[in-house]
């Protein structure tokens, strides 16, 4: 299997796999569902079943899992295998209802106390939209995963469901324009993944990393990112046997694994595939970070999904590329050569920038993490205010729509190169901006303030719902217009004057775009508490309530679920560093003093003559810096425990936790960061940032 085309999708039972096993009228009513969104028959389930078994079988596998995407954060899955009992020995078997239905025990899955432990039954459900796949003598079946009760208990069935309802707006939307050719909408979605990949040996010597996937202490290395050599750069032997390997393992998986490249920070790498259907994007996505990190344990590496490991260098992201793509197989995002006239596209381009405006708390909210809370806010790509860049060609196209003036499209600007050899091209008419969090990118929205570990399910579901809705304001407002043209017009003019406030084609850092945004009523939410005090706000439960896609009660769950993981995760940090400062620094400052206030009175001994004053400066520098270490580290024992006692509500709980834990965990570290610059290698207890980020 050395070529490409046939590695790819080895392991996947795809729709040539199908077409090859099923008994035609089987294959079509499969289709069926997959494409009209149909609910599938017993009968061709149980079919469907036992091709994929002997399909699984012929690639080694003896079991099989209903892989889903839980609460959690990660994707679970329990195995079972195929056997049955047949006289004195067993038979493969798969049937129908195993595929379509699986029951794990779900009492340890959070449910945001919408569920008691007593009830824990919990269902998962085959999506037939997202192909099966082998993997590891295991055939992965993806599905959603509900409680006994009907409950939506995970991330993928909130995301199925926003895919059906803006499919269904914006065909109403089209029909009553005129196109009544289009019958389907799919959102499509095209996630770029950046991760850190460093040495398993230092990795296994660092408890923080262990424990909270990122840095809790570290001096800063005297080299960072300010040469930027490490962007674009050449990739090193161990990291491209890595890449290698991975696009490899994720092609036989069906995967689009596309660009791969070295990003900004030492030791951050990215890879984008090409853009799928939202659902099949998000399990991609999945597998991808989990086959990251399988395959770089391979190679003596750990591959790291925390948005920021490393203080002092970037953090890691992911950009979610979003569309709208019609069964017609046009991009509706697609400005055309003359967006001026082209109303459809107008319309749904004003569709996106209401969205955002009228929902930027819910984008903001669905990036919130504790995680992501170092990233957004916190003067690294992109701000926590969200806007809009629309670039200056549809910039100016919105201007236009406004003042009710004819727009010039500038057109395509030829880029000449200057040298014969090399051919002049045609420049994009949008250029990049690469500081606004929600960029349109010549026919799709960039949302750039995903992090790094974040399931690409919520964001796009937000999204999806945000824009299905506004779909629907609009067809409610045309239907039964007089003069179709000239009502949308007024639609269109009327929206991008009410909601312009949200596009922003500026440097999103600078300090006076905080002003303006404030100015302009934008919202800047810094930390996750902030965010999730919009959560529950009515305009967002009444969204998702409205178009089904979760009840009030499950909303909430969500928020409660959320935020409980966001105060364990910093707990979980400040018992990591004060375990780290007991057991480790205090210890090896200490043993450092020693040594150098042995070998001080060793030289005294020997001759008063002899100088002593560096061994004195540092003794009483890191014994000064070592009363203020412990000092801060009982400061933050105390928070903790404090925390414990805490009974107020979730928000004022987590609020504690950014303000108070989190403040004393930054004091706590500046101090130990300032010993571990003055303190021997020799005597450090764990691998210097040069040795992190540098060290592959
Ligand atoms: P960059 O952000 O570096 O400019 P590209 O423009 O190459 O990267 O594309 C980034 C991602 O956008 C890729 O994953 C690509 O497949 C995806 N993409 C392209 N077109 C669409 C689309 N219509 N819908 C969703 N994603 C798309
Ligand atoms: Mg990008």
């Amino acid at each position: 299997m050395s070529k490409v085309p046939e590695m790819f999708g080895s392991m996947v039972f795809n729709d040539r796999k199908m077409q090859e096993r099923l008994p035609k009228s089987t294959y079509k009513a499969l289709k069926k569902t997959v494409q009209d969104g149909e609910p599938i028959d017993l009968s061709v389930a149980n079919v469907v079943a036992n091709a994929m078994k002997d399909w699984a079988i012929e690639l080694g596998c003896t079991h099989y899992t209903h892989w889903f995407q839980p609460m959690t954060g990660v994707t679970a899955e329990k195995h079972d295998s195929f056997i049955q009992p047949n006289g004195d020995g067993v038979i493969m078997e798969f049937s129908g209802k195993e595929l379509i239905k699986g029951e794990p025990d779900a009492s340890s899955f959070p449910s945001g106390g919408i569920r008691a432990t007593f009830e824990a039954r919990g269902y998962t459900t085959w999506d037939p939209t997202s192909p099966a796949f082998v993997r590891d003598g295991t055939l992965y079946i993806p599905t959603a995963f509900c409680s006994y009760t009907g409950e939506v208990l995970d991330k993928k069935t909130p995301l199925l469901r926003s895919m059906e309802r803006i499919s269904n707006e914006a065909v109403k939307l089209l029909h009553l324009i005129g196109r009544t050719d289009i019958t389907r909408v799919v959102t499509t979605v095209g996630p770029e993944q950046e991760y850190f990949l460093i040495d398993r040996e230092m990795y296994n010597r660092r408890e923080d990393l262990k424990l909270t996937g990122r840095t809790l202490f570290g001096a800063k290395a005297p080299k960072g990112q300010e040469l930027d050599d490490h962007y674009f750069g050449s990739i090193k032997t161990r990291v491209a046997a890595f890449m290698r390997e991975l696009d490899e393992e994720l092609w036989k998986l069906g995967v689009l694994a596309k660009t791969k490249h070295n990003e900004v920070a030492p030791s951050q790498h990215e890879l984008a595939p090409i853009f799928s259907t939202s659902n099949i994007a998000t399990d991609h996505n999945e597998l991808t970070m989990e086959i990251m990190k399988k395959i770089a344990e391979k190679h003596g590496l750990v591959c790291l999904l925390h948005e920021k490991p490393f203080a002092g260098v970037n953090g890691s992201g992911k950009h979610n590329n979003w569309s709208l793509s019609a069964n017609t197989g046009e991009n509706l995002l697609k400005p055309g050569k003359h967006p001026e006239t082209n109303l459809q596209f107008q319309l749904f381009l004003a569709a996106v920038v209401k969205a955002v405006h009228e929902y930027q708390d819910l984008l903001r909210i669905t990036v919130a993490s504790a995680g992501n809370d170092h990233r957004l806010g916190a003067h690294e790509a992109p701000p926590a205010i969200i806007s809009m860049y629309l670039g200056d060609d549809l910039g100016a196209l919105v201007d236009a729509i406004i003042e009710g003036v004819d727009y010039v499209s500038p057109g395509k600007l030829k880029v000449e190169t200057g040298v014969d050899v090399l051919p002049d091209f045609r420049k994009d008419t949008s250029d990049r901006n690469r500081t606004s969090p929600f960029a349109f990118t010549g026919n799709k929205f960039e949302f750039r303030a995903l992090g790094s570990s974040l399931n690409i399910a919520c964001p796009n579901y937000m999204l999806n719902t945000m824009v299905a809705e506004e779909l629907s304001q609009f067809s409610e407002e045309l239907e039964g217009a007089e003069d179709m043209d000239s009502a949308v017009k007024a639609l269109v003019k009327r929206v991008f004057t009410e909601h312009k406030d949200i596009i922003f084609n500026g440097d999103n850092y600078a300090e006076e775009w905080v002003e303006e945004a404030k100015r302009r009523g934008l919202l800047n939410l810094k930390s996750l508490p902030d965010a999730f005090a919009h959560f529950m706000d009515k305009k967002n439960v009444d969204l998702f309530v409205k178009h089904n896609i979760c009840t009030a009660a499950e909303f909430r769950a969500r928020y409660e679920i959320e935020m409980e993981t966001y105060c364990k995760q910093l707990n979980i940090e400040a018992l990591t560093m004060i375990d780290m400062a007991k057991k480790n620094i205090t210890p090896a400052v200490t043993a450092f003093v020693r040594e150098l206030t042995e070998t001080a009175l060793a030289k005294k001994a020997l001759s008063a003559a002899i100088p002593t004053s560096v061994e004195e400066e540092l003794i009483m520098s890191l014994s000064n810096k070592l009363v203020c270490f412990v000092k801060k580290t009982s400061e933050l024992e105390e928070a903790v425990i404090k925390a414990s006692e805490y009974s107020a509500d979730g928000l004022e709980y987590a609020r504690y936790f950014r303000n108070t834990v989190f403040a004393i965990m930054q004091e706590l570290r500046a101090v130990g960061d300032s010993m571990e610059t003055e303190t021997a290698a020799d005597f450090w207890p764990y691998p210097s940032y040069s040795e992190l980020l540098f060290g592959v």
